[in-house]
């Protein structure tokens, strides 16, 4: 029902302005005219020597971004796809999966479809994963798997990898698979350094890109690992990936759009330079907490383990009516607000920092959100 209006929506040419609405929710992040542009180059062949000279002339600068030597894959999926063959390619005895929010749960949910022994290691929603914890599991020796979110999105929260990194160096034949969707670019995570065995990312959230595409890049413990398991599929298959990779390819015909505008993105970024990358987003997440705290309200996650790639906002006082606040900004401002994500949609909202934000595009919008509380409140506050 709800796909028909909306089908019925977009016929309306009319209608056509009123539904760009700049985006500042935590993915799909606002994606800039430069990236739209390299989405619109002309296709080449997959199989073609202008394929695999593409292919090839971004790999250097992706693993720099992941901190390895071992090659970086390209699926065309979102990172969905990833997280769940990545558990098809490693998991042979069981998986110990730590949950604190909406992706980490549904990733246990994930492992058991694909009929995997799976545990719940379960946290509060906003709660950190704690080392010790995960120590205290895997010496059951149950596990030979571990998928970790290493920043929680839904909530905002960011988890001690290298702590975590730390444990598991004790249980060497448990393959990590490591999420950084929201975190990859933000903040340095060294893939060979913590030992990490798969990290995935997406392509609309901390890289600023549209939906559809996801990186990952798999050590030679996880491929070994992979070649024990006959039921991993093919579209997904690390073997696939490697396989493909040494001829400049990939197992089947790829989003060669992203391709291009992922190497817009690497350019803008080396441009830039990483370490002033890490630097604006770590002023930015601080510009956005002054803000919340000058506003007398506080963030959602444990103390000390608060996200740099955006701020997850309480509001389980109800004080601020979100809803009222979301129709405001898109009727005033022209602006696509966060509402909060799953069973505390409503008790928080989330202000995105990642990708192409500014200084001046965060000011903006806090001061779009300064007024939406204002027109919202009424007298009360
Ligand atoms: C958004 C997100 C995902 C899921 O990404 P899709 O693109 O919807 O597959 C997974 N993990 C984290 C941490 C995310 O933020």
């Amino acid at each position: 029902m709800s796909e028909l209006s909306e089908l019925k929506f977009t016929q309306e040419p009319e209608s056509q302005a009123a539904v760009s609405f700049r985006l500042y929710i935590p993915g799909p992040v606002e994606v800039s005219e430069e990236t739209l542009k390299a989405m619109g180059t002309p296709m080449i062949g997959h199989r073609s020597p202008e394929f695999v000279e593409l292919y090839q002339s971004i790999q250097p600068d992706l693993q720099k971004l992941f901190y390895t030597q071992d090659p970086v894959y390209i699926s065309t999926s979102s990172a969905w796809g990833l997280m769940e063959g990545a558990l098809r390619n490693v998991v042979k005895e069981g998986v110990l999966n730590c949950m604190s929010g909406a992706f980490s749960d549904k990733w246990f949910d994930v492992s058991k479809r694909c009929g995997k022994k799976a545990k719940a290691l379960q946290y509060d929603w906003g709660t950190a994963i704690k080392p010790e914890d995960i120590r205290r599991e895997l010496e059951t020796g149950e596990f030979d798997a571990i998928t970790l979110i290493h920043n929680e999105t839904s909530t905002g929260t960011m988890n001690p990898l290298e702590e975590i990194m730390q444990v598991l160096r004790d249980f060497p034949d448990v393959i990590s698979i490591i999420d950084t969707v929201s975190s990859f670019t933000v903040l340095p995570i060294e893939k060979d350094r913590l030992g990490i065995d798969v990290i995935l990312t997406g392509s609309q959230k901390a890289l600023a890109l549209p939906p559809g595409m996801a990186l990952l890049s798999v050590s030679q413990k996880a491929l070994d690992r992979a070649a024990q398991l006959p039921d991993r599929g093919y579209y997904f298959d690390f073997h696939e990936f490697q396989k493909n990779h040494e001829k400049g390819m990939t197992p089947s015909t790829p989003t060669i759009s992203h391709i291009y505008a992922l190497k817009q993105q690497l350019a803008t970024i080396n441009a830039e330079g990483l370490e002033n990358r890490y630097k604006r987003h770590r002023e930015l997440n601080t510009i956005v907490r002054n803000w919340v705290k000058e506003r007398g309200l506080s963030l959602f996650p444990e103390t000390g383990y608060e996200a740099v790639s955006l701020c997850c906002v309480s509001n389980e006082n109800g004080k601020l009516d979100i809803p009222a606040m979301n129709k405001y900004l898109r009727e005033n401002c022209n602006a696509q607000m966060d509402q909060g994500y799953g069973k505390i949609k409503g008790k928080t909202f989330r202000i995105n920092n990642m990708g192409n934000e500014t200084e001046a595009t965060i000011r903006e919008y806090l001061d779009m959100l300064d007024k939406a509380i204002e027109a919202t409140q009424g007298g009360d506050s």
